[in-house]
């Protein structure tokens, strides 16, 4: 027979390993899965994490390991797998999840799946993925080392790719579509004081072209509609995120793809809770997303001992 857990958490961001760590001091038989071989979600991608309380300037990888270390240090269960779908027999009923590898079953489940990056839908980006195109500036950074690069977007991402670009690239050009960035404002002075960083404002990248490889960026001023080619050999694309709720269709409500849940993580389904980047809210942070885990969990015993 199938072992049912009480609490099966999908995904293992810093909303995923928070669940975890909640529910191993709340005792619940709590299964984490997780699709990618390393835990820590977006954070992993991250140069530097400079607001998370009691950690400043930490880097991103690092505070993934320290959250996935806690979550193992009380004896979390983890399980490599690639959810497809979920199967629920209703309001106090068992949830299936059934993976690419295996089918899991549980009195409960946290939806922490996270987001991942959206693409920006220009002819060239598809062409040049991996040729110069990329996604992730502490990934791929170190290949355009003293050439020319440049960031679209103007958030977080984009102004910490810019800011971590800077340091090894000679130029780093900040596409931006508005004329005001949306970052932080610590991230935005940092940006500020780089010689080698120029925003072009009011601009937006039209293609990327090249032979074979990325050679050039044309962009065109939204207020002027003026055109210019930018030579360069890396395009970083920072544009926002996209949630990763594909596997959850039908199963729970949703908003824009985003699974609708308040604070608490109870989404429309009793049993169901999300928890981070993945669902409704304001302020998509790690701060925010390890807070959520920590509701959910709440919520999750609250079900459990309700039922
Ligand atoms: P974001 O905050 O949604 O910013 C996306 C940026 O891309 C915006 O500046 C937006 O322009 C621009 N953009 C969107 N679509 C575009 C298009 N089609 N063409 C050109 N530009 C476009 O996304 P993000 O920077 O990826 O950050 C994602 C989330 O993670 C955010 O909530 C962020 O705060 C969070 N984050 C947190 C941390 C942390 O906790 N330390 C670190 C990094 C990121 P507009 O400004 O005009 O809308």
């Amino acid at each position: 027979m199938t072992h049912v857990y009480d609490l099966i958490i999908i995904g293992s961001g810093p909303a995923g390993l928070g669940a975890a760590i909640y529910a191993q001091r709340a005792r619940l038989d709590t299964l984490v899965i997780e699709k990618a071989m390393v835990s820590g979600g977006q954070v992993l991608t991250t140069y530097e994490v400079d607001n998370y309380p009691g950690l400043p300037g930490i880097g991103g990888y690092d505070l993934g390991l320290k959250f996935r270390e806690h979550a193992d240090k009380l004896g979390a269960q983890f399980q490599e797998d690639q959810v497809l779908k979920v199967e629920d027999d209703g309001p106090d009923g068992t949830k299936r999840v059934v993976c690419v590898n295996g089918t899991y079953e549980a009195k409960a489940l946290i939806l922490a799946t996270g987001a991942v990056h959206r693409k920006l839908g220009i002819p060239g980006e598809e062409e040049f993925g991996g040729m110069g195109v990329s996604y992730c500036a502490t990934c791929d950074g170190a290949f355009f080392r003293n050439k020319v690069t440049a960031v679209i977007g103007g958030g977080d991402v984009a102004v910490e790719d810019a800011i971590f670009l800077a340091r090894m690239c000679s130029k780093v050009y900040l596409i931006h579509r508005r004329d005001s960035l949306r970052a932080a404002k610590s991230l935005q002075e940092s940006l500020m004081a780089l010689e080698n960083v120029e925003i072009l404002w009011d601009s937006v990248a039209d293609s990327i072209l090249g032979d074979g490889k990325v050679e050039r960026l044309v962009i065109s001023n939204v207020k002027t509609g003026e055109k210019q080619e930018l030579p360069v050999q890396g395009v970083f694309i920072a544009v926002g995120i996209t949630p990763e709720s594909s596997a959850f269709a039908g199963l729970v409500e949703m908003e824009n793809g985003y699974i609708k849940a308040g604070e608490d993580g109870k989404t429309s389904a009793p049993g169901i809770f999300a928890a981070g980047d993945v669902r409704t809210k304001q302020l998509r942070q790690i701060i925010t997303a390890a807070a959520d885990g920590a509701n959910a969990v709440t919520s999750a015993e609250r079900y459990l001992t309700e039922r």
